[in-house]
């Protein structure tokens, strides 16, 4: 007997699921939170390096020593790289096809994650400027950030984000 003649050798049962948990956001990623909740992205300085870490977690993964001060950086920033879903999933709240990508802000030297929207899926490209649109509730959540999109302005050179894919 073939593989393709043979009787499926299993049972496929569907079961809705639930995953309760809490998250502990702790100091420095609870400071970042508060910033999110007021509409502002807020960074931390590494005092070795000089990297400005968003959403940091209180020290620098080079260094080793804690990161410094409250660095507001604009919500305004590049879209260094991203990808298109094309793929519907459970619980998915928006339509596909769809850009997900890395926004390198200005002046910081992590990216935040996010959607980008308001422009056709073709013209989306690594270089991109964006802007933050905030939800019109904000809380203590990157929920309240609903999506990036373009500014408008000149692509970034790609000298000015290839360290930060
Ligand atoms: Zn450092």
């Amino acid at each position: 007997m073939s593989v393709t003649e043979e009787e499926p050798q299993g049972t496929i049962v569907e079961r809705p699921i639930r995953l309760d948990y809490d998250y502990t956001a702790g100091t420095a990623q609870s400071r970042f939170l508060k910033g999110i909740a007021q509409g502002k992205i807020l960074g931390e300085k590494c005092p070795v390096c000089g990297k400005v870490y968003v959403g940091s977690r209180g020290s620098c993964p080079t260094d080793g020593v804690a990161t410094e001060g409250e660095i507001e950086v604009p919500s305004k920033g590049t879209l260094t790289t991203f990808c298109v879903v094309n793929v519907q999933f459970a619980g998915q709240s928006v339509e596909v096809p769809y850009a997900s990508g890395y926004i390198l802000c200005d002046g910081a030297d992590i990216p935040l994650m996010g959607l980008v929207q308001e422009v056709p899926i073709e013209e989306v490209r690594m270089g991109l400027r964006v802007e933050a649109v905030w939800a019109d509730e904000l809380g203590p959540t990157l929920n309240s950030i609903k999506y990036w999109k373009p500014t408008g302005e000149p692509d970034a050179d790609y000298e000015t984000y290839r360290h930060h894919l």
